[in-house]
């Protein structure tokens, strides 16, 4: 079993219920256990500033999938939730967004996969809701708690809380 923290964010729609809806879908797999979530954060947005704030939240979950498994199932719930590919412009607008953040303190890249998220460590609506649920947690290549981290953002984007209730019960 291994333990692995998803960011999942939206702005487009009903954001908070899009990602609750994420959250009951990845806990409806059979294989995939949470076992915390953070609040929900209003952020302002990364990379490309010129579109509507997001909402973001931060899981963690025990599971037995592998990272690329992982990261199919995700993929099929973004699908679900109307996130079409074809359609996107980088960092632009989506209804849902779903990365491995971390998956243990494993450490791997290719084509498909880069873990850690090569953007953990520079993003404020990462390392907030990280902060929230598992602040001691160790960047396998950076050796640097999710704290330190978090000290040493330059410029970081705004953060705010947005609420704190998660839909887990389902
Ligand atoms: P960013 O990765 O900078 O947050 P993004 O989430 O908008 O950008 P997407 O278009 O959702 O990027 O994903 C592009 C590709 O990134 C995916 O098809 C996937 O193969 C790859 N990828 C690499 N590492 C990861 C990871 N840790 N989590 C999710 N996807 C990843
Ligand atoms: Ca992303
Ligand atoms: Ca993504």
């Amino acid at each position: 079993m291994s333990t692995a923290f998803l960011s999942l964010g939206s702005n487009t729609g009903d954001r908070l219920s899009v990602i609750q809806q994420a959250v009951s879908f990845l806990s409806n797999d059979n294989s995939i256990e949470i076992l915390a979530a953070s609040s929900f954060y209003e952020t302002e947005p990364w990379g490309r500033k010129n579109q509507a704030w997001f909402v973001n939240a931060v899981i963690a979950v025990k599971t037995e999938l592998s990272p690329v498994e992982l990261l199919r199932v995700c993929q099929d719930i973004e699908s679900k939730l109307g996130r079409d590919r074809s359609n996107e412009v980088r960092w632009g607008e989506r209804p849902i967004d779903i990365d491995i953040l971390f998956y243990d303190d494993l450490v791997m890249s290719n084509e498909i996969l880069t873990i850690p998220h090569m953007f953990v460590h520079k993003r404020a609506f990462t390392l907030v809701p990280m902060l929230e649920i598992k602040p001691d947690f160790i960047h396998p290549v950076l050796n640097k708690t999710i704290l330190d981290l978090h000290s040493e953002l330059e410029n970081p984007e705004d953060v705010f809380l947005y609420g704190t209730v998660i839909g887990m019960e389902e």
